[in-house]
């Protein structure tokens, strides 16, 4: 801005550099991993708690570097947004989960959704109705097998978001709403925007195991939900207690380390298979 003036030398000083340089390696990196399949996505089950039967999986990304072994999206997934590397990785990340779910099917193990998780430059970009509809009628898959995870950062831009939901509800995929409450936008938008589910924030379930009113948000967004006639899902469950609590307050979903890590491909279809999570 004009009132730094020629004082500002930040862009200069070596510490920057050095950083931008690291940056420019690990988005070498990203193209080349697109390119050559260093990318596997793990998948995470998604519990009805009172049975724990799963009744969804949640695809997450991981880089498998073949020099620094496992990175986790946390490292890489803010970066390929900042350079839109993610369009081309989440049209990826949308025929292989796709893919690995219609073959499960086709095996006979019990189907469920499949979460996908869209950054919001995907709901900018102009290609992403015709790549789900492209991504659907090649690999089979019903729509209502597949989920868009979406986070309130959409609010940005409510009249495109609005129009592009919408279209993506017409092809008959679920949509759900990642990390609810943690982006402070008004509320108001939940009413005009086709969303299915709901997932409650991991801060506000971590705050279950807190001594002062415990969950309170928890339970102000799982009343809300139910109104609403959303599904609601719980993340970040670690433990007993924040299970008992989901089953007093009569939220039915869960999905954290208490019930299973991500895993694999095969592993989550052996869990599939045997439909519970022991
Ligand atoms: P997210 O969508 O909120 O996914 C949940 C994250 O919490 C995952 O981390 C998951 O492994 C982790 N998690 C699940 N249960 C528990 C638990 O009980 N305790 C704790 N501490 N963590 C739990 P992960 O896989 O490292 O992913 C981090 C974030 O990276 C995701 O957060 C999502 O925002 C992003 N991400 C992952 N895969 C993709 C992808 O394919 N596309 C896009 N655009 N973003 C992705
Ligand atoms: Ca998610
Ligand atoms: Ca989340
Ligand atoms: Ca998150």
């Amino acid at each position: 801005a004009k009132e730094k003036g020629k004082n500002n030398y930040q862009f200069y000083t070596p510490d920057l550099d050095k950083l931008s340089m690291r940056k420019m390696e690990l988005e070498k990196g990203l193209r080349k991993a697109l390119a050559q399949n260093e990318f596997v996505l793990h998948y995470q089950p998604q519990v009805e708690v009172e049975t724990g039967i799963i009744v969804g999986i949640e695809a997450l990304i991981r880089w498998e570097h073949p020099k620094l072994g496992m990175i986790p999206p946390g490292e890489f997934i803010p970066l390929a947004e900042e350079t839109g590397l993610i369009v081309q990785m989440g049209k990826w990340v949308l025929r292989t989960a796709s893919e690995q779910n219609k073959k499960w099917q086709d095996e006979g193990i019990p189907p469920v959704p499949v979460a996908v998780n869209v950054s919001v430059r995907q709901i900018q970009d102009d290609g992403l109705i015709h790549d789900v509809k492209q991504i659907l009628e090649q690999t089979g898959l019903e729509p209502r097998y597949l989920e868009l995870e979406i986070t309130e950062s959409i609010m940005q831009n409510i009249e495109r978001s609005t129009v592009i939901l919408n279209q993506l509800k017409d092809l008959g995929v679920l949509l759900s709403l990642d990390d609810f409450g943690k982006g402070y936008s008004s509320l108001s938008y939940l009413k005009h925007l086709p969303i299915d589910i709901i997932k409650i924030d991991k801060s506000f379930i971590d705050d279950i195991l807190e001594l002062y009113s415990p969950g309170s948000i928890a339970k102000a967004i799982i009343d809300m939900g139910q109104n609403m006639n959303f599904t609601v899902i719980a993340e970040g469950i670690e433990k007993e207690e924040q299970v008992k609590f989901l089953l007093e307050n009569s939220c039915k979903i869960g999905q954290g380390y208490y019930f299973s890590k991500p895993v694999p491909a095969d592993k989550i279809s052996d869990i599939l298979q045997r439909r519970f999570q022991e």
